[in-house]
């Protein structure tokens, strides 16, 4: 069946978390019950603390200007999930769905609550990027549940086998994908491609790579 859409993840597959940092420091030190720290004033402590391997140097020096139990260690944690949660586009991201678009049409499935992942689409400024978007919190179940699958589908316009699906996850994204009739193209960043994957394209080549192996499977 010739390939009618193109659909894709969106978490380390069109983006990689990253976020205002003013933000990321308030949000962890709310986390644990901390005092409000300034973005000025965490830079100084990391000037005064620029040898350490962690950050829960810098964090007791912020937290003794403060009158708090928070825990130094805890804050270093929770800052650093807090970074890796952040996002920003991989390379060539945008380009490539519009591309795309020139031919297929193109869609999102995301896993995620709606509310956070529409914010991650407002941050990238991806809101028209596709035909089709559709983030799993409005359904019964997230991927690799083939509810997820179908009703990216259903919003596509597409049949399972029009459609290929790309993204970073083996278990959520190719398996979840082949499971339900799709195609499955694996999107690598230092792991091996899944065996379920019709395709597998290096994250850092996605660009320059995926128009190509989409119309050598078509
Ligand atoms: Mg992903």
């Amino acid at each position: 069946m010739a390939i009618r859409a193109v659909a894709f993840d969106l978490d380390y597959t069109l983006a990689i978390p990253e976020r205002d940092r003013q933000t990321l420091l308030n949000e962890a030190s709310e986390a644990v019950d901390g005092p409000t720290l300034s973005r000025e004033a965490y830079l100084d402590a990391h000037r005064r603390n620029l040898t350490n391997r962690t950050r829960e140097p810098i964090f007791e020096d912020l937290l003794a200007d403060h009158d708090t139990d928070a825990s130094a260690g805890a804050l270093a944690d929770t800052y650093r999930d807090a970074i890796t949660d952040a996002i920003v586009p991989v390379a060539g991201a945008e380009a490539l769905a519009r591309e795309l678009r020139e031919e297929y049409r193109v869609g999102l499935l995301t896993d995620g609550p709606v509310r956070a992942q529409r914010a991650k689409l407002d941050a990238l400024g991806w809101e028209d990027l596709f035909d089709a978007v559709v983030i799993t919190g409005s359904l019964e179940a997230g991927k690799p549940d083939a509810c997820a699958f179908r009703a990216e589908l259903d919003a596509l316009g597409t049949t399972a086998d029009e459609t290929v699906y790309v993204g970073d996850s083996a278990e959520l994204d190719v398996a979840g994908a082949h499971a339900a009739g799709l195609r499955a193209i694996h999107v690598l960043s230092n792991g091996a491609a899944s065996p379920a994957a019709d395709a597998a394209i290096e994250r850092d080549a996605l660009a320059e790579r995926l128009p190509g192996v989409v119309a050598e499977l078509d």
